[in-house]
């Protein structure tokens, strides 16, 4: 039921992994560092086929996280790495995104990286175009909501994700 699902994000994390050779020199991500790790949201695709991946699994959970932080980042790790959602993995990345006209895209990136580069820098070749994934993350929601029912428009969190799985993990004892 997830296999499009699964080649999609195979796909992103090749042009991920791509765009972090390209721009290493300017990023200094490292462990410990994780102020992008907040509570995203998820559309049920995602939120179902992570559920899924994980649901067997012994994961810690930061109970006591607040609402607009990640459950699943404790002692600054993600618990969840392998499985964790498309927009972690861009994380660090130059971020380019369709502003509201969807005319231009507009640049986003950590003021943390890229911190000696000026605006030539950010050639598209270097960015992470995030609304062409997200366009086919869409369809492939789509497809998943006209075999399940589920309202494609149904927007849960990773705390809601946290909550499902501890309860899920409850259900196995
Ligand atoms: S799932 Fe992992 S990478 Fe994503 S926000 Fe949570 S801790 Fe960070």
């Amino acid at each position: 039921m997830f296999t499009d699902f699964e080649k999609l994000r195979k796909k992103i994390d090749l042009k991920c992994k791509s765009l972090h050779a390209i721009n290493e020199k300017y990023m200094v991500c490292k462990k410990g560092c994780d102020e992008c790790c907040m509570n995203f949201n998820l559309l049920p695709i995602e939120f179902n086929a992570t559920l899924d991946a994980i649901k067997l699994l012994d994961i810690k959970i930061n109970s006591n996280s607040a609402p607009n932080a990640c459950p699943f980042l404790v002692d600054h790790e993600c618990q969840i790495y392998e499985h964790r959602p498309i927009i972690c993995r861009s994380h660090g990345l130059p971020i380019l995104t369709m502003d509201e006209e969807g005319e231009n895209w507009e640049l986003s990136f950590c003021p943390l990286n890229f911190t000696n580069t000026d605006e030539d820098y950010f050639e598209a070749e270097k960015c992470y175009e995030q609304d062409v994934f997200n366009s086919e993350l869409y369809m492939i929601n789509q497809d998943h909501s006209s075999l399940t029912g589920i309202d494609p428009h149904e927007m849960s969190d990773l705390h809601q994700l946290a909550e499902r799985y501890s309860s899920e993990r409850l259900k196995r004892k």
